[in-house]
């Protein structure tokens, strides 16, 4: 007797569901009758084995069994629905009541055990109990379901974050890691957990990520936020940067925290954190700074960068009451390399530039690309004009070796213009735009050499225009005044030369140094005439000290890369002379390194023809220019003039002075004169006198001085006449 629960109007959901099987069709029917009239789902079965069928086809509560049924018992009925319903509750209804058959059906599964005939209501209070037992049980098991399936959610949630997530206790141990550790950092959560959070932190970041933790203000409503480095482990190399933001735990909020999370961390969870990978937003910011801050083919700082490394520098040297200077380099046939060779190499050019640059320097310096093929360097904190001229000359000479481009062989030069603070300028423009004049200077001079800034480069251009009209004034009006250094045998203390020495008396400014006009004089080509009446005066003048008894004393005169490269030079020259008529022999002009080189060929058959005529050459400033040592004995050249700067590096006792005694022993070598310049003190006189370099030129037997003193020096006062 089967029945179909669509066929009744019963809820399935909240209604009890019964089987109902017995053999006796009354005692069925008064049994699903009473039921029923509870409101229960039944489902009679006339005998066991339309009981078994019924379990197969629907989902019930509870069975109510009889036990004696002739073509199937209610033990093996039992059986069955503990196969197929394991769930389904079991109140046996039998006549049989012997111990052995109720201890039989409850080890067979039976829950409850109730006597024929039966009292309703004590049937029906069995029913209740044993259906509201079983309820709490499925409700038991379903809530335990839903646990499970939440925790299974918030797992899920918590390891797939993208952030690692934590706790850690009050003294800073993991008390919980999320498994996203693993794959960001390398750690296992089980190695961290109890393990205190300093352990994966970089070294330096340490006492702040502490500090941050003990930070009294930080709430859940105000958790602290800080970029740290984590270490990593495993095949992972670097650092990896991460933004981590922790607050303590509001025991409120989530009282469970008494419960550590892990057997190993004996102590509750006191903070909670995640930690965001911020790594490739770091580099990218790296790069982005680095980018707006740097030339990226020569990674030296771009104009920027410099800039603000400069003001930093003034004001620095303004408190302190230092020097810095500015070096504005440009290189000399760049552009011809570029053109010819193509961008590639030009670029590759300027990478070996700044290595060879980069090694002339000291730490704190700043070389920077400032365009092309422009670069700019801060020297900050120098003592002396000296310390910038070394390191240009030590970049100049940098760069004279050739480069290497693939089969190529190229060579530069570099132009070098240096504004120092605080008197070439007070302020960053200033001392950027004065060594870039400076640097025009050393170009307008035939490149590849270094200048300092002075002031008259720069007058604008009213002022130059009057400057110049001054200067050929100064011509006109006779307002050149010839001064004269003596040139000193170190063991006789004998005069034995004199170096000719310009002046402007102006009639405002006073006495002026050819640093403060012979830039403009050899830009506006007024040096010629300037030249030409300094030789006049200068020759008139010795002239008469040579009458006077001084047969030998020689005169030496500055000749400025202009003159010199003039075609008609040495007719001008001789002629001048002739006119003067003073004795070539006595004459020696002073040239620098840098007019030989600019053209060998030419400036070599000049300097032959002056020297057949008894003309005597010396080489200026020796040792800083362009050196190229193999070209001097295939000149005639009488004289080299060792210059000041390793003269005072006697005194220093730095390597200059191993300079001096190679320039003398060269020399020696080469059988010509030398004299040195710039001797200021008797150590300086008792070192060079000990290398055989005996003549000297200096303030240690005077500066350049009128004609006058010089007379007096001579022992010759009374011919101190007009000049
Ligand atoms: P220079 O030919 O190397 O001249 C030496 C410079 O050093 C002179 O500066 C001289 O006064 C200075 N001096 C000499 N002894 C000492 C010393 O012991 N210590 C120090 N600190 N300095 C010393 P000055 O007269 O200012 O001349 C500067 C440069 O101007 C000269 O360098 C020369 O290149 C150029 N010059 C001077 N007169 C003429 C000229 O008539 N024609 C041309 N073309 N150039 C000239
Ligand atoms: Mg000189
Ligand atoms: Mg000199």
């Amino acid at each position: 007797m089967n029945m179909d629960r669509s066929r009744l109007n019963v809820d399935p959901q909240t209604t009890a569901s019964i089987l109902v099987a017995d053999d006796d069709p009354r005692l069925l029917k008064s049994l699903a009758d009473l039921l029923e009239k509870q409101g229960y789902w039944v489902s009679p079965a006339l005998g066991g084995k339309a009981a078994c069928q019924a379990l197969e086809q629907n989902r019930f509560d509870l069975a109510m069994l009889d036990l004696r049924m002739p073509d199937m018992d209610g033990f093996d009925v039992m059986a069955h629905a503990a196969r197929v319903q394991p769930d389904c509750g079991i109140i046996v209804v039998s006549g049989e009541s012997s111990f052995s058959a109720v201890s039989r059906a409850l080890r067979r599964g039976a829950q409850d055990y109730i006597k024929k005939p039966f009292d309703p209501d004590e049937l029906l209070a069995t029913l209740e109990a044993m259906l509201g037992k079983r309820t709490l049980i499925r409700a038991h098991a379903d809530v335990q379901r839903r646990l499970e399936k939440s925790e299974a959610l918030h797992r899920y949630i918590v390891n797939s974050s993208p952030d690692i997530v934590f706790m850690l206790d009050n003294k800073g141990h993991f008390c919980f890691v999320n498994s996203k550790i693993e794959s960001l950092l390398g750690y296992r959560p089980d190695d961290l957990n109890g393990e205190h959070f300093s352990i994966i932190l970089d070294e330096q970041d340490v006492v702040r990520g502490t500090y941050a933790l003990r930070d009294p203000s930080i709430s859940a409503d105000n958790p602290r936020t800080l970029e740290v480095s984590l270490k990593t482990r495993g095949s992972r190399k670097a650092n990896r940067y991460f933004e981590v933001t922790a607050f303590p735990i509001d025991h409120e909020t989530w009282p469970a925290t008494a419960e550590p999370q892990d057997p190993k961390c004996t102590t509750k969870a006191r903070f909670y954190g995640t930690a965001r990978d911020v790594t490739e937003r770091k580099e990218a910011e790296a790069f982005i700074n680095f980018q707006a801050y740097h030339d990226l083919l020569t990674r030296l700082p771009n104009r920027a960068l410099f800039k603000d490394r400069l003001n930093l520098a003034i004001t620095q040297a303004r408190r302190n009451d230092q020097k810095l200077a500015v070096m504005f380099l440009d290189l000399d046939r760049f552009k011809i390399i570029n053109d010819t060779l193509g961008h590639a190499m030009g670029d590759r050019l300027l990478q070996a530039v700044t290595q060879r640059l980069e090694n002339c320097l000291r730490k704190g310096d700043t070389l920077s690309r400032f365009g092309g093929d422009e670069f700019t360097l801060l020297l900050p904190a120098i003592a002396s004009h000296d310390d910038a001229r070394q390191i240009a000359r030590k970049l100049i000479q940098a760069l004279r070796k050739p480069f290497q481009l693939a089969e190529h062989e190229v060579f530069v030069g570099v132009s070098i213009g240096i504004a120092l603070f605080p008197e070439a300028g007070n302020s960053l423009d200033q001392l950027i735009q004065n060594a870039d004049i400076a640097m025009y200077h050393v170009k307008a001079r035939g490149k590849d050499g270094y200048r300092f800034y002075s002031e008259t480069m720069s007058i604008d251009s009213a002022n130059r225009l009057s400057l110049e009209r001054d200067l050929r004034r100064a011509l006109d009006n006779d307002e050149l005044r010839v001064f004269y250094q003596p040139q000193v045998c170190a063991n006789s203390g004998q005069i034995v030369g004199l170096e000719a020495l310009v002046r402007w008396q102006h009639p405002e400014r006073g006495l002026l140094y050819p640093r403060d006009f012979l830039p403009l004089a050899e830009e506006t080509r007024l040096i010629v005439d300037l030249s030409e009446q300094v030789l006049s005066k200068a020759c008139q003048q010795v002239k008469r000290w040579i009458a006077q008894g001084h047969d030998n004393l020689r005169l030496a005169v500055n000749l400025s890369p202009i003159q010199v490269d003039h075609p008609r030079f040495v007719e001008n020259l001789l002629q001048q002379l002739q006119s003067l008529n003073f004795p070539a022999g006595n004459l020696e002009i002073e040239i620098t390194e840098n007019v030989i080189m600019s053209d060998l060929e030419q400036i070599s058959l000049k300097l032959r023809e002056l020297a057949e005529r008894g003309i005597r050459i010396a080489i200026d400033d020796f040792g800083t220019g362009y050196s190229s040592l193999n070209y001097l004995h295939r000149l005639p050249i009488h004289t080299l003039k060792v210059d000041q700067s390793f003269v005072k590096a006697i005194r220093n006792g730095d390597d200059g002075a191993c300079i001096v005694n190679a320039i003398v022993a060269m020399a020696h070598g080469l059988k010509l004169d030398i004299v040195a310049e710039g001797v200021e003190t008797d150590s300086q006189l008792a070192y060079l006198r000990g290398l055989g370099c005996h003549q000297v030129q200096g303030f240690f037997y005077g500066p350049a001085q009128p004609a006058d003193a010089i007379s007096r020096m001579l022992g010759l006062q009374q011919v101190s006449a007009a000049v």
